[in-house]
Formats: structure tokens, sequence, C-alpha cells
């Protein structure tokens, strides 16, 4: 019997003396070591009453602990639903009573404070890493485990989105999407057993856990397996990898660094970035200082990834790239769904073996993304280039309207973020009496303050009158949540009595 996702990922690592995970303390963990950590937790899940099907939700630090329980979950045929750290014990409520979720594993640290709230849902709750009483019912268990027979339709995962634009949605994920899609990731982006990747992203995110930890896996290669992007760490460990996958703000922080240069990474093969756009300016940065083109592909957590500059030929700054193998991609308008020529502007819309079965327990939120032929309306806004390079304008639900008119900000943010002093923009739409929404410009600087008169005056010549903001906020620095997005919703909420 088969477990298509056990039998890619996992079963591999059985019998390793390699290593597979390099830690932040200096030691390793083996494939065989990890494995068997797998074999007992998936056992483990068995004593707490969860069986296949059933949702097991992880807020936990990251560690190699959890990533076992990801293994243990799909072992036994469980749903693995990870959560943001940052969420609160009232957020964590919403996910937990959302998924019906049978076991909730969380840092010993935490347990006090969730017992009242794993009571009042009728949750099994359970306590993760050294110490923690999952662990000791683990160290009770077997450590060899027959995987639960899955098909690829079955669910592997429910992962909640990041809730940029509103309330985070329960992607269910099988588990077609996620080995299709980590295959095509590994043989678009050449990953081999000789790989070592830095990873410094958290696992409660597609990032994370999906493209990097999957591809390390599916590749049978390893990696450095940091609790977070501490700078000092990644420098520490860099020496050691030949990839690294990150978020725009790891690869800012490094330009930032003096420590950078072609001598501390001419060793590396390749590095991604993506869950945010990376601004040109970066990677022109990046490519003068190291010699590297940043290689950015573009995802989602309902489709994983979508499309991907390439390995081998030009890694276009301010482009995502070309669809995936498997994956189909066009540009469609958003009302009507009619696909729109060549470089024309409208709905990234996709369909392919990566693409999620439905939002969970939202059967018309699911109906109402979907095309009647199957495709998937991203949400975010786009066009195909002259040289089939898809170059992404923005998220549909931050389009403006002002006076009747579409403004994207994407355009709006370009032209500032080259304005003296700008070190980058945000471009929002607030509500304004007159034109039904104003543009705003949120402008991040430091140190030196912007001369707004100075920018008013450039951009005359350089937008037309519609789309010149007509209200500039200048703030330190741009509202980001831990995965590098800027959070427009909150600067529209903060300032949205800015014209009333
Ligand atoms: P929510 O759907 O809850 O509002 P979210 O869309 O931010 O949150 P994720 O699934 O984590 O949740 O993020 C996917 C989105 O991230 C994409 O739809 C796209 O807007 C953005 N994104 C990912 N990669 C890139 C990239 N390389 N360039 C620009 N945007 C990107
Ligand atoms: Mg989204």
């Amino acid at each position: 019997m088969e477990n298509p996702l056990y039998d890619a990922l996992f079963a591999p690592l059985a019998g390793s003396d390699l290593p597979f995970l390099y830690l932040e303390d200096g030691t390793t963990l083996s494939g065989d070591a990890f494995h068997r950590r797998v074999g007992r937790y998936a056992n483990a899940l068995g004593v707490a009453g969860v069986s296949a099907g059933a949702r097991v939700v992880v807020q936990a630090t990251k560690s190699p602990h959890m990533l076992a329980v990801y293994g243990a979950a799909v072992t036994a045929g469980a749903v693995f639903l990870p959560l943001n750290t940052a969420y609160t014990a009232q957020e964590l409520e919403y996910f937990v009573a959302d998924c019906g979720a049978t076991l909730l594993l969380v840092d010993p640290a935490q347990a006090a404070a969730l017992a009242p709230l794993a009571a009042k849902l009728g949750v099994r709750l359970e306590t993760l890493g050294e110490g923690g009483s999952f662990d000791a019912i683990a160290e009770g268990c077997a450590d060899s485990f027959t995987a639960v027979p899955r098909t690829e339709d079955d669910l592997t995962a429910l992962l909640y989105t990041s809730g940029t634009t509103g309330r985070s949605k329960g992607a269910m994920l099988t588990q077609r999407n996620l080995l299709s899609n980590a295959q095509a990731l590994v043989d678009l982006w050449q990953f081999t057993p000789d790989d070592v990747l830095l990873h410094a992203l958290p696992i409660f995110h597609t990032h994370g856990l999906f493209v990097a930890s999957n591809v390390v896996l599916l590749a049978r290669a390893r990696m450095i397996f940091l609790p977070k992007f501490d700078i000092e760490q990644v420098f520490a460990f860099l020496p050691q990898a030949t990839t690294m996958m990150g978020v725009p703000t790891f690869y800012t922080r490094l330009l930032d660094d003096p420590r950078l240069s072609r001598e501390t990474v001419g060793h590396m093969r390749l590095f991604v970035s993506g869950s945010a756009p990376l601004l040109s300016e970066t990677h022109v940065a990046w490519s003068d200082r190291t010699g590297h083109a940043i290689l950015e592909r573009y995802g989602m957590t309902e489709t994983n990834m979508l499309t991907s500059n390439p390995y081998e030929g030009a890694r276009r700054a301010g482009t995502v790239g070309k669809p995936l193998p498997g994956v189909e991609l066009r540009i469609a308008d958003p009302d009507t769904g009619a696909e729109l020529a060549q470089g024309e502007t409208g709905m990234i819309e996709v369909r392919g073996p990566n693409v999620f079965k439905g939002y969970w327990q939202m059967p018309e939120k699911t109906a109402a993304e979907f095309r009647e032929d199957g495709f998937f309306m991203t949400g975010d806004l786009g066009l195909i280039d002259d040289q089939g390079y898809v170059n992404i304008v923005g998220r549909a639900k931050d389009l403006i309207i002002s006076g009747g008119y579409n403004v994207y900000p994407k355009e709006v943010e370009l032209v500032l973020d080259d304005m003296p002093h700008v070190l980058e923009s945000a471009v929002i739409g607030l509500p304004h009496p007159d034109f039904g929404e104003a543009v705003v410009a949120v402008l991040a600087a430091n140190g030196h303050a912007p001369d707004i008169a100075q920018i008013e005056q450039a951009l005359r010549d350089k937008l037309a009158r519609y789309k010149q903001p007509k209200a500039y906020i200048v703030l330190p620095e741009l509202p980001r949540n831990t995965m590098g997005k800027v959070q427009k919703a909150a600067l529209r909420k903060q300032y949205e009595t800015k014209f009333k």
C-alpha cells in the first residue's frame, strides 16, 4: 500500500547516517535519527487519539521536533496544520475551533495559559520538544511505523493564508498538490543530494514548509535549520550552505551588512526570493555586490508555487518569471473572465495539479474563486510581458479607484521609490468624499526626510494627474508581517479618516 508523500519525502531518510539537519548549536541530526523521530511521533499521534484524516494543530517554536510532527502527520495520514507563533490565544481559538482539531501541540511554556481554551474546545493539548508531554508519550513508543495508505487526492495539510487582505482562510492541500510542486521545483532549481539549504524561514508558512523543506526532502539534500533569521547565525553558517531561500527582507538586511561580499557568498549556487515583491533595486544591488542574480518566484498558500525565473537564462528584476511546468497561467478580465491579450493587465488565473482543493468549510467562497473551467482566481493582478515573464502589478484588493479611474499602486510606487531619501513606498486608497478613494503615498525614510514639494513637482511630469498622490505620510519603515509582506490593509485602517 502506498502513501505517495511519505514514500517520496520521508521514507528515503531511513537508514541514512548522513546529516539531514545542521542545527544552531553545531550538532547534526542524521537522516535516520530524524526518520526514527518521525516514526515515534507517528505512534504517539495514535496514542493521543489522532486517526487518519484528523487535524493536528501545531503552534510552536520552529525546531526539528516541529518538522518531525509534519513528517509524522504525513506518515499517519493525519492533516498537518501549523500556525503562526504570533497568533494570540484568542486567534488560536478561532483556528482550532474552525478546523475541529483533535490535537493541539504547543511549546511547554504555553501549556498553562492554553489549558482552559483546550478544555473549552474539547481538544487534547500536549507540549512539544525537550521535556514536553508529547515527547514523553513518544519516548514510550516504537520508532518504526508503517505508513498509513493514502492516495494523492487525500488531504495532507490545512494551511491558513497570511491574512494580508482579510481573515485567514484554510487552504486544503492534497498530497498531489505538494508532491507535484516539489517535483517541479527540484527539477527547475536543480537540487541534488549535494545541496545544503540555509533554512531561516518559519515553517508555519508555505515558503519555509513546502517550498524549502519539501524540496530538500525530495532532493535528498540537507538543510541548516535555524530557528529564525539572525544575521550573525546566517553569516556563521553561510560557508556550509549551497543555497538559500528567503523573503525580500532577508536580502535587504544582508545588503545592509558590510560583511556581504563576493567572497562571503562566492561558493553559493542559488539564492531564491519570494512571498513578497523583491524591489528591482534590491535585485540590482545584490548582483553588484555579490555577482549573484537572485531568482525570484511567485506563489501562494492555495496554489503552491506558480512561476519562477529561470535557473539558466535571464533572471529579470521586477518579474516573477514564467509558469512552472504543469502550471497553466492566464491573465483574464477580472469581471468577465475573458482571457486578455499579451501585455494587458488583469487577474492572474491558474490551473494545475498544484492548485488546492478548496477553502476549509467555505464551499461558497471556494466556488466564487474558481472559474467554470477550473481556473483559480489568485486575487493578484499582473501581465505577461513580451518575453513571457509574469509581472505582478499588485493585489486586486489594493487596486485604487479614484474619481472613476483605476490606479495600480505599483506603478506609482516604482516612481516614488526613485525619489531622493525614499527607501520604499506603499501607495493606498483612502475613502474620500469627492473621489471615492484618494491616492495616498506612504513613504519609508530614515535619517533624511524626503522633500515632499520636490516629489510632487517631479511626479507632475511622470504620472497622470489622477495617479498623483493627494497626501503623503512619512514613516520610519513600512509595517510588515513575519513574511515581509507590507500590511496595506492595516495602513488603510489606520488612516481611514484622513479625508473625512
Ligand atoms: P490572504 O490571502 O490571507 O490575504 P496572503 O495572500 O498574503 O494573505 P499568502 O498565501 O501567504 O497569503 O501569500 C500569497 C501572496 O503573496 C500572493 O497572492 C502574492 O500577492 C504575494 N506574493 C508571493 N510571492 C510574490 C512575489 N514574488 N512578488 C509579489 N508578490 C508575491
Ligand atoms: Mg492570498
